[in-house]
């Protein structure tokens, strides 16, 4: 484990230190909050979105996804907890960026990246995942993500794309990330954690696996400066 540790912090120490290189380029501020939904704005146009999960084991943990904006368009990567929730943050976007929803991206199985798929469906948002994403999404009748693909994607927001990637098990055996390059965001999903952080849950996980998958990670996306979601210091979130 202490192997897989060294990897994960090594990379997030880069990102780190070219992130306090940058700091004036960081927003970092609430723009959105009610007792469910915060929206913070991480760079110029890349926000984060938390929510809030209640769970038997690790008590009321934060969720975070990201939003991507350009143009008018963006894509959201993970959705919140819940259908009620999701709703609340489609509606942030269609009337404060004034925005379409290009798609909407889960980054693996778990609740808290496809928990509120169905609300994005409802209003027509594209989905797209990892293939075995959505072969886990069948098999545990969640909701299923639409489109999929296996290793690598682009998704346009505007005249600009986000980068999706799947480099290998770590937190789930279907963990993506991805990257927006315009403003060198990476979006670590669960597979990369913050400094100091547990390894949080761990029932899906393969331990064996991750330090190769950050390592890959770590030599693809060599130009990332912000982590949209452990730049922030989130210690409670588990998965
Ligand atoms: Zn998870």
């Amino acid at each position: 484990m202490k192997i897989i540790q060294l990897f994960l912090l090594s990379f997030i120490s880069i990102v780190t230190l070219s992130c306090s290189a940058q700091k004036k380029k960081s927003e970092n501020k609430t723009v959105y909050q009610s007792e469910t939904l915060v929206i913070t704005q991480v760079s110029s146009n890349v926000y984060q979105h938390t929510s809030f999960l209640q769970t038997e084991s690790f008590g009321n943990v934060l969720c975070n996804g990201m939003i991507v904006h350009n143009n008018n368009e963006t894509v959201v990567f993970d959705t919140p907890v819940n259908d009620e929730i999701s709703e609340e943050l489609i509606q942030w976007i269609q009337n404060s960026l004034k925005s379409k929803i290009n798609a909407v991206v889960p980054t693996h199985f778990h609740d808290d990246c496809l928990g509120g798929l169905n609300a994005f469906h409802k209003h027509h948002i594209p989905s797209i995942a990892n293939s075995k994403t959505i072969e886990i999404a069948k098999e545990k009748k969640l909701p299923i993500p639409l489109k999929s693909f296996d290793t690598q994607e682009k998704i346009a927001v505007g005249n600009l794309f986000a980068e999706l990637y799947f480099f290998g098990e770590g937190h789930t055996k279907d963990n993506i990330v991805a990257y927006y390059p315009n403003e060198k965001v990476l979006f670590g999903g669960c597979l990369i954690k913050e400094l100091n952080a547990g390894k949080g849950n761990l029932t899906d996980a393969n331990e064996s696996a991750w330090a190769e998958t950050a390592t890959k990670l770590k030599s693809t996306v060599t130009n990332a400066e912000i982590d949209s979601r452990t730049r922030f210091n989130r210690k409670q979130r588990f998965n």
